[in-house]
């Protein structure tokens, strides 16, 4: 774990009072990244745009109230987890006891103790970048550092919903390290480990656009989600990835495809029937297994190469192309 840089932290804080935004300020003065908002409707845009790592909402506003506008936060999927501390003049147990319930991580007075206020926001914050990095921990492989096979699982089934709504082709390459074991056996499984880093950081490079992602798919094997392209642009990918881990010259020790450490790639494209809805898991599992068949095809055929197959969902119907 990495030591959490709390002060620079944005914060977010709502007060229809200048004069109370003025007061809070000045006590989170070690605090560099506050910003403001002076109503509900406002506070809601910023949160949008700056995704806050915490925010200071007055209770009672005029328009949008401090809980109306907690809960239009909470029904914003990027904004739900967002830590919110309620900041009040009402002084009842009641409005406390309710809007901790309602999942307010904690309820300040007014008027605020500077130096309460700022060991209450800093221990909050602690716990939101801790929480940010145990998330993106769970959503990364340990030995290579890009996204695991758990982040890869999501990633596909939500590109699978996005190619349905938006009638575009989503793409998948699995490609596998050749003679692995073979590698391990002679070069020892620490250099193994070596060669599999070397090899996931020429595939992150590859994925630039958004919506693309590299990831471990397990062992020796990674995966290439690449949404928007159809089967030809996905072969040219996967025949760049192939000779860019070619040109990588990692020495491997025995490999009967040659020198160098190679891989093979599978590749496929899922071709949505116009009545493909909804999409469920299933769509994603398709077109894993087709560019799993794919690969074996790859292998079979020689190694260091790519091979295609189509994924037409929902029925299942595929062709194969062998050239
Ligand atoms: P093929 O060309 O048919 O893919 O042959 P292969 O030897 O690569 O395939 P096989 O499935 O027989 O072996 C995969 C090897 O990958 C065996 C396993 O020890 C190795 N491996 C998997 N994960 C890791 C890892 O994290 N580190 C190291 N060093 N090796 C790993
Ligand atoms: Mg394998
Ligand atoms: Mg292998």
């Amino acid at each position: 774990m990495t030591d959490l840089d709390i002060h620079s932290a944005c914060i977010l804080l709502v007060d229809d009072d200048p004069g109370t935004i003025q007061v809070l300020h000045r006590a989170l003065g070690p605090f560099s990244n506050v910003r403001f908002a002076t109503s509900g409707a406002l506070a809601l845009k910023l949160a949008e745009e700056l995704q806050p790592d915490l925010i200071l909402l007055d209770a009672d506003m005029p328009g949008m109230s401090g809980i109306e506008t907690f809960w239009k936060l909470k029904s914003d999927s990027l904004l739900q987890a967002t830590p919110v501390i309620f900041v009040t003049s009402r002084r009842e147990t009641d409005l406390e006891v309710e809007v901790l319930e309602l999942g307010a991580v904690d309820f300040i007075s007014k008027p605020v103790n500077p130096a309460l206020l700022r060991a209450r926001v800093g221990t909050q914050l602690r716990l939101k970048l801790l929480t940010d990095e145990l998330r993106s921990a769970a959503g990364h492989d340990g030995l290579t550092g890009i996204a695991n096979r758990r982040q890869f699982d999501e990633w596909i089934d939500a590109e699978c919903r996005r190619a349905l709504r938006g009638g575009t082709p989503l793409s998948l390459l699995l490609a596998d390290v050749d003679h692995f074991k073979a590698y391990n056996d002679c070069a020892g499984h620490l250099a193994g480990d070596d060669a599999l880093r070397k090899v996931a950081l020429v595939l992150q490079n590859e994925t630039r656009r958004a919506g693309e992602l590299t990831a471990r798919y397990g062992g020796e094997e990674f995966a290439i989600v690449l949404p928007g392209l159809d089967g030809e642009a996905a072969r040219q990918r996967a025949e760049e990835v192939r000779s860019l881990i070619e040109a990588r010259a990692i020495p491997h020790p025995r490999s009967s495809v040659g020198p160098v450490v190679t891989l093979s790639i599978g590749v496929s494209t899922l071709h949505l029937a116009a009545d493909a809805t909804p999409v469920d898991s299933s769509a994603a599992r398709a077109l894993i297994q087709h560019a799993d068949n794919a690969l074996y095809l790859a292998k079979k055929e020689g190694r260091n190469r790519v091979r295609y197959e189509t994924c037409s969902y929902p029925f299942g119907s595929w062709t194969r192309q062998t050239a």
